[in-house]
């Protein structure tokens, strides 16, 4: 029904929908489910999320690499102390974010969203967003829809592939389409949803993969909590008015490009960045 960000918009002005019923009903219209079976599919999705980004807030747990852990119920201890240079509601998403990475690099079971790696921002936005605005059930799944559809346009266009376009492909991707979900469940408009996305991929377009030890570990974990702070601002800065002067499908391309050119050792091969400084090296020895 669509394949990208402007003919989605198209179709959500002529038929006068959000973006979330759009996907909707392409969704219906291409597999071939009931409204209700998608509902209850993304209902499922949602309680794999609340799980995935709680489950180590106050019990950290052994993850494979032993490289992170813990930093969930750090930003919790944080947030009590009531001394956030930001605010709890940011303080609170990076926590969730953290639990996700780390439950993932624990094989706790996680929604790839896109991948497993960038897992922990979609949820991080959305059900904090959820918290302090106290929505419905509904109105979540309206921003898990609006989510899929960003990511089905960049899986079209381009990749979500840390090991094809680098980590702007993976937490880029994530964090666009989770400032585009923001945005209209904050009563933004599909235009200001696209101007939210593109303004949160161009902010860390060029991001290189390097997981030390080719573990989905760190830098990933802590790139998951500032992916969802830049989802947050980036929805922020759409609502205000403000444009991303390159359209949505245009800043897609340009990931992909950037992705295309970036050497291979930037992209998952542990074999540049972050993964080879001293430090990194060194525990890898370690933990041999
Ligand atoms: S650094 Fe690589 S493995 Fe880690 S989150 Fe980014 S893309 Fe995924």
């Amino acid at each position: 029904m669509y394949r990208n960000a402007r003919e989605l918009l198209g179709l959500c002005n002529e038929k006068n929908v959000k973006i979330s019923e759009m996907v909707m009903l392409d969704e219906i219209e291409s597999n071939g489910l009931s409204r209700e079976e998608i509902l209850s599919k993304l209902d499922e999705i949602l309680v794999i999320m609340e799980n995935a980004s709680s489950a180590t807030l106050y019990n950290p747990v052994k993850t494979l690499g032993g490289l992170i852990g813990g930093e969930g119920k750090k930003m919790m201890n944080y947030l009590q102390q009531n001394r956030m240079i930001t605010d709890q509601w940011i303080v609170k998403a990076m926590a969730r974010a953290f639990v996700c990475s780390e439950y993932n690099a624990s094989m706790g079971r996680i929604c790839a969203a896109p991948t497993a790696g960038s897992c922990g921002i979609i949820p991080a936005a959305i059900l904090t967003y959820a918290e302090k605005f106290k929505l419905n059930r509904e109105e979540m799944i309206a921003g898990l829809l609006v989510a899929s559809g960003i990511g089905k346009i960049i899986s079209i266009n381009a990749t979500v592939s840390g090991a094809e376009g680098g980590c702007q492909a993976e937490c880029g991707s994530a964090a666009a389409m989770a400032a585009a979900a923001l945005t209209e469940m904050s009563g933004g408009t599909a235009e200001q949803s696209m101007h939210a996305a593109a303004i949160a991929l161009k902010n860390i377009m060029g991001l290189i993969c390097d997981p030390i030890g080719g573990l989905v570990e760190s830098p990933c974990s802590k790139r998951n909590a500032s992916g969802v702070v830049n989802a947050m601002i980036s929805a922020d800065i759409a609502l205000a008015g403000v444009v991303s002067i390159i359209p949505f499908d245009e800043v897609v391309e340009a990931m992909k490009n950037v992705g295309t050119g970036m050497h291979q050792d930037f992209k998952e091969t542990a074999r540049g960045g972050i993964a080879i400084t001293r430090t990194a090296l060194a525990l890898i020895e370690k933990n041999k």
